[in-house]
């Protein structure tokens, strides 16, 4: 009641200034200059705020319908049903046949009347929110053709209603200028949507390959925006879903936000946002669920505040991933400088469109498209910078795979450094204890068991040989009484001295001594014959007898008796040539000690 008070209210006023009623819309020409432009400045609107209106009501009211003045009726997002009018009159072209374009694919329902002198010649009612088999013409957008021979005129009427922004962008065209538009036109979408189609399909199969979760987070957001625009274009209402409007309808929101919520998760997955900025991560992590959760609700919506809501989101999130970019590449993440470029290249896209509408920037290829080159762009460049961070995640890889090595290379050297010195003590210490093994603990000479080792060994080269080998054992005298009185220690100091003795006089390289008993040395003499034993034997007679071993101040007089045996036979045992020795020691012994016996000889009678 009220609102029809202030319409009237409004009218008087347009009435009193004479602006609108005044000047009716001119009738278009039928004319080949007028082929491909818009006809808007020939159209006549009238806003039925009720939709009650029907073709006679607004017949009768031609009075009240107000030119256009724009190119493109425009009355963005309204209740309201408008009604449009467009006298077209064909003087005197040749051609018969003309078409007229909507080209506006979103209006959910247009009906549309011709009358030739009050008779309708032709209805129909089509739109988004119809089966796309009611179309006038088979097209992306509502096309009408109109039979109009030279000298006739028609009276065309619209009624539209819709939830999408309310406009009507009426193109003039003949059939074969048409085609040719649509030739160009089909070329593009098909060469976009084949690229879109292509990096799809290449990640899709990237992600079957890898597992990467980046690569079908990326087809999620591409799949999204491929249907989004497809709806847009009206080629999803022509080839996807001719026969469900309400989905055709519905959908645009739907995909959008699931395509936000695709790039959102790529972007955590891709830059490691988690790592390189946890409060954007929690963000998109909130973002992605919160859009896949809005998507779904979308679907029940209305579709007027639904498409707001996706437009705003669109623009703040294309801003936000930029950002995002931006910082990560600030921070140093290699793989975020094409994520950045890639972002950039669909907002500036989104926002050429809008500077073109209105009329900031010329009306050219660049800008009309400006949305479908944009995302193209931004399509290749992310899928590049998938195959870009694979590269790097490689890099990476191999600089930890290398360091890696590197490292346990050290290690092990280190290890077999550790290893090779353990070794070599153990070796010296198996060395000492080898040593150790065969010397005598008390005198230092060699003991018991190597000598034994060394009469077999040097018998059998003997033995071999031919060559003589002499034994000498030296057993000191009375040496039980030096024990007796001056104690063993005393006895152990002697022990010492006599065995320096011994081995001081042998000059051979080959002549060993050893630790034969108690206080009994053997000495072996390779290649020595009797004569240099006996000779040998005084020198350590002699040797012994000058030592000057003391104790508590007193002269420990030592003499030693030494019995000496020489191979005589080739097979000679060990036990035969001491036995033969101990004889001799036991002859010189008992002939008056300190001296030297050779076995199976008399002492000469000087000595004794
Ligand atoms: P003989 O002239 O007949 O050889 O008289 P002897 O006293 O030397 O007799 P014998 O050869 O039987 O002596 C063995 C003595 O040597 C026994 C012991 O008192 C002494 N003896 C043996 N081994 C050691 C030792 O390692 N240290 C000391 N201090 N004395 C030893
Ligand atoms: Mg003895
Ligand atoms: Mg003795």
């Amino acid at each position: 009641m009220t609102r029809s008070f202030l319409n009237g209210l409004v009218a008087l006023w347009l009435l009193a200034c004479g602006t609108a009623f005044g000047a009716p819309a001119p009738a278009l020409q039928l004319d080949s200059p007028q082929i491909g432009s818009t006809v808007g400045r020939h159209l006549a609107y009238l806003e039925d705020p009720d939709g009650t209106l029907a073709l006679d009501d607004v017949r009768s009211r031609r009075d009240s319908f107000r030119p256009s003045e724009q190119e493109v009726p425009n009355f963005s997002f309204t209740k309201s049903v408008y009604w449009f009018h467009l006298r077209v009159e064909n003087r005197h072209a040749p051609t018969s046949r003309w078409l007229l374009e909507a080209q506006y694919p979103l209006l959910d329902k247009v009906r549309f009347y011709a009358l030739r002198d009050g008779v309708t010649l032709m209805s129909s009612e089509a739109g988004r929110l119809f089966p796309f088999h009611q179309r006038p013409l088979r097209h992306r957008n509502l096309v009408y053709p109109l039979d109009l021979p030279a000298g006739q005129a028609l009276e065309l009427y619209w009624r539209v209603e819709t939830d999408s922004s309310l406009q009507l962008p009426l193109v003039l065209w003949t059939p074969e200028a048409l085609t040719l538009k649509d030739r160009d036109e089909q070329l593009a979408f098909g060469f976009y949507y084949g690229l879109l189609a292509a990096m799809l399909l290449f990640n899709a199969l990237v992600y079957l390959s890898m597992r990467d979760i980046s690569y079908l987070h990326y087809v999620q957001y591409i799949s999204g925006f491929a249907v989004f625009l497809l709806s847009l274009n009206g080629l999803a209402s022509e080839y996807l879903w001719p026969d469900w409007p309400r989905w055709g309808q519905a959908v645009i929101s739907f995909s959008m936000l699931l395509a936000w919520a695709g790039a959102a998760n790529f972007a955590r997955s891709f830059l490691n946002l988690a790592k390189h900025l946890p409060v954007m991560d929690r963000f998109t992590w909130w973002y992605a669920r919160g859009a896949t959760v809005l998507a779904l609700v979308s679907l029940f919506m209305p579709y007027s505040v639904m498409i707001r809501l996706t437009t705003v989101n669109g623009f703040v999130m294309s801003i936000t991933m930029s950002a995002i970019g931006f910082v990560c590449m600030n921070r140093g993440v290699k793989q975020a400088r094409f994520f950045m470029l890639a972002w950039a290249t669909l907002l500036l896209g989104l926002a050429l469109y809008p500077l073109k509408t209105i009329n900031l920037l010329p009306n050219v290829f660049i800008t009309e498209y400006s949305m479908q080159i944009g995302s193209a762009l931004e399509a290749l460049l992310l899928s590049f910078a998938l195959a870009h961070r694979m590269k790097l995640l490689e890099q990476q890889n191999r600089r930890i795979q290398a360091e890696a090595t590197s490292q346990l290379e050290q290690r092990v050297q280190q290890r077999t450094q550790e290893l090779d010195e353990a070794l070599r003590h153990l070796s010296d210490a198996n060395n000492e204890l080898q040593k150790l093994n065969v010397l005598d603990g008390l005198t230092g000479v060699k003991n018991r068991k190597y000598f034994d080792e060394q009469l077999h060994l040097q018998l059998k080269v003997a033995g071999r040989s031919g060559l003589p080998l002499s034994l000498l054992l030296i057993d000191i005298d009375h040496f039980k009484a030096v024990n007796d009185r001056h104690g063993h220690l005393a006895g152990d100091a002697c022990l010492r001295a006599v065995a320096r003795a011994i081995g001081e006089s042998l000059l051979r390289p080959g002549d060993q001594v050893a630790r034969y008993g108690g206080e009994e040395f053997a000495v072996l003499l390779p290649q020595t014959d009797a004569e240099g034993a006996q000779h040998l034997g005084e020198r350590i007679r002699s040797a012994i007898e000058q030592l000057t071993v003391t104790h508590e101040g007193c002269l420990v007089p030592l003499t030693a008796s030494i019995g000496v045996a020489i191979v005589a036979e080739p097979d000679e045992t060990g036990e035969q040539l001491i036995a033969a020795a101990d004889t001799a020691l036991y002859a010189a012994k008992h002939h008056g000690r300190n001296q030297v016996r050779i076995a199976g000889t008399q002492p000469p009678p000087a000595a004794s």
